[in-house]
């Protein structure tokens, strides 16, 4: 009997080709006591930040233009796009162009997060949260900490829905950081986005 993470990641497989592209399948369950997160900064048709949620046994996520910020108030486009496996958290490298998100990868930011939505006294489950369109959560990583929230706020094109990655108040909440262009190296292994990719420097300087 196939497991749900299993038929969470059918839009995901059947996008891929993994004969030809070096990102992995997708077959191991949670293992960690506390949830990850992942931010991977990925330079396709346009550089963007993918923005991943560990709920249950996938890596909910969203493509986010214009990165994360420290600043609570700054609301950052997050278009939802679909279920990643938990071993992508790790993936770093080249996707062939001509194959699906063609373009280089690296890990951004990494670490681990906690659930923050209460409900009249009541913890929501992270399930519970992305369904109704909300979710409250503290971060813990290298570059990214403190509470944020990811919130539906309507429709986005033809078809998605967009959401916005906001910064809570809080005692880690900075508005003269900005992580994105002052920490531009990745989070794993200090490379850039043009050192993976072999190349020169993007035109924007990103
Ligand atoms: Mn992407």
């Amino acid at each position: 009997m196939p497991k749900q993470g299993d038929d969470s990641l059918k839009t995901y497989r059947s996008k891929r080709r993994f004969t030809r592209t070096p990102e992995p399948v997708g077959k191991k369950q949670a293992v960690s006591p506390e949830p990850i997160f992942v931010i991977q900064k990925h330079h396709a048709t346009t550089l963007h930040y993918d923005f991943r949620l560990q709920i249950g046994d996938v890596l909910k996520s969203w493509a986010v233009p214009k990165g994360p910020s420290a600043d609570p108030g700054v609301k950052r486009l997050a278009v939802p796009t679909e279920d990643h496996p938990l071993e992508y958290a790790d993936f770093e490298g080249i996707i062939p162009e001509g194959e699906y998100g063609g373009g280089t990868v690296i890990v951004w930011d990494k670490g681990t997060f906690h659930n923050l939505k209460v409900e009249r006294g009541v913890p929501v489950p992270l399930e519970e949260g992305f369904e109704q369109g909300h979710l409250l959560f503290w971060l813990e990583g290298k570059k990214l900490r403190g509470g944020y929230a990811l919130i539906r706020t309507g429709r986005y094109g033809n078809t998605g829905k967009a959401w916005l990655l906001v910064k809570k108040r809080d005692s880690e909440a900075d508005s003269s950081r900005d992580p994105v262009r002052t920490q531009p190296e990745s989070a794993l292994t200090g490379r850039t986005l043009e050192e993976v990719a072999g190349q020169e420097p993007l035109p924007d300087g990103s």
